[in-house]
């Protein structure tokens, strides 16, 4: 084994404890999105300890730059997210949220306490890399437009420009000790759809004086799952979702509007715009088809997430020799969206999942429910294994 990456082990495992302590702190005492202003302060002074000095970005959010030999060399950037979603936590356990009604459910405390896990190991080893490693601590990752697009908006990803990006999540499908990745499409964008239909509403059983909005709807709906399954290109994922349709009328009433919420996801920007002029030019002209009206509204959320290839197998690469080819697994597809694709978008990316699942311990909820909670050994990995790949990316690669 490298005489490097055996300190770095040795290190995680060192801190390990303080790390799992972090994590409970942050965990007992969750933020919403974009008011993280404890936490913030927190990881704050926790860097401070470590000889760090952050900058504030974004309200809430932080940046530090850790130096190497010849920081001017090359960047590589380190994300976490700091937010709690309004979640009732149902654990019975010592570290329970104090904010009645918040909770970190979807392990951005994990992510928070292996980031500063992994900046502490990195400035044991200045001496040991060539660069400067960017920490990213930004707010709302759970809640439109993004922390990450607020952080960019404001220059995260400038003076000085990381090459790369690397992030992680936490995963409750993968055991812990595992880790997983994916070259490419990774994540879908994440589109919000609110329709409208407009008719004439009038007594049900005379249709020739109504112009009847709900049959309107009716064809709208099924005519828009042509865009997913002929209009789409079968190598471009894409969901198209209605979870909610609504028309007030009655057994003998027909309404005079229907109002219907959607989501549309895919993973390619270029087809992402395409689809939203054609779902809308249809739902539209359909309507005025039928000799009504129709308002297509729909609000921009994420972009997809594209984990850039060679990176990724970099990345992959280092996780392997960090952990045993057999503890690294490959991802498949994830419809859900992540801010973090807004820094893919900008730059090279990898974005991995962390395993946190424990099943003879009955570790075993998703994320957003209100018994998520995690093994926390995989903390020690996680902050192990990201200051490994930090390490690697800027000694290694050109
Ligand atoms: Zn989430
Ligand atoms: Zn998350």
């Amino acid at each position: 084994m490298s005489d490097l990456k055996a300190r770095v082990k040795q290190l995680a495992s060192e801190f390990a404890n303080d790390t799992v302590n972090i994590r409970q702190h942050i965990h007992a005492n969750p933020e919403l999105s974009f008011q993280e202003f404890q936490t913030s302060e927190f990881v704050k002074n926790t860097l401070k300890s470590y000889g760090l000095k952050a900058k504030n970005m974004a309200g809430t959010g932080l940046v530090v730059l850790l130096k190497g030999r010849n920081p001017e060399k090359k960047v590589i950037a380190l994300r976490a997210d700091l937010d709690a979603l309004p979640i009732f936590e149902k654990n019975d356990v010592a570290y329970r949220s104090k904010n009645e009604g918040l909770m970190h459910a979807c392990g951005h405390d994990v992510h928070t306490a292996s980031l500063l896990g992994t900046a502490r190991i990195l400035s044991e080893l200045q001496d040991d890399f060539e660069g400067t490693v960017k920490l990213i601590f930004q707010p709302g990752e759970e809640k439109f437009p993004g922390g990450a697009s607020l952080m960019i908006k404001e220059g995260v990803l400038q003076n000085p420009a990381p090459e790369a990006i690397l992030g992680q999540h936490v995963f409750p499908l993968l055991e812990t000790g595992k880790v997983g990745f994916r070259s490419g499409m990774y994540m879908a964008s994440a589109d919000e759809i609110y329709v409208t239909v407009k008719g004439k509403g009038g007594h049900a059983a005379i249709p020739e004086m109504n112009i009847d909005p709900v049959i309107i709807s009716a064809h709208i709906l099924v005519a828009l799952q042509q865009i997913v399954s002929r209009v789409a290109s079968p190598k471009i994922p894409t969901v198209l979702s209605f979870g909610k349709v609504q028309a007030n009328g009655a057994t003998n009433v027909i309404p005079d509007e229907v109002k219907m919420e959607g989501t549309f996801r895919t993973m390619n920007e270029k087809w992402r715009a395409e689809a939203h002029v054609k779902m809308k030019k249809m739902a539209e002209e359909m309507a005025e088809a039928m000799g009504g009206s129709c308002e297509f509204t729909i609000l921009k959320g994420y972009p997809f997430l594209q984990n850039e290839p060679n990176l990724t197998a970099k990345a992959r690469e280092a996780a392997e020799s960090y952990l045993g080819a057999e503890n690294v697994v490959d991802l498949d597809l994830w419809l859900a969206a992540e801010d973090f694709a807004y820094y893919s978008q900008e730059t090279a990316a990898c974005f991995y999942r962390l395993g946190t699942r424990n099943e003879s311990r009955g570790i075993t909820s998703s994320v957003h429910t209100s018994t998520f909670d995690i093994d926390e050994s995989a903390l020690e990995i996680g902050s192990g294994l990201m200051a490994w790949l930090a390490l690697e990316q800027l000694n290694n690669s050109n």
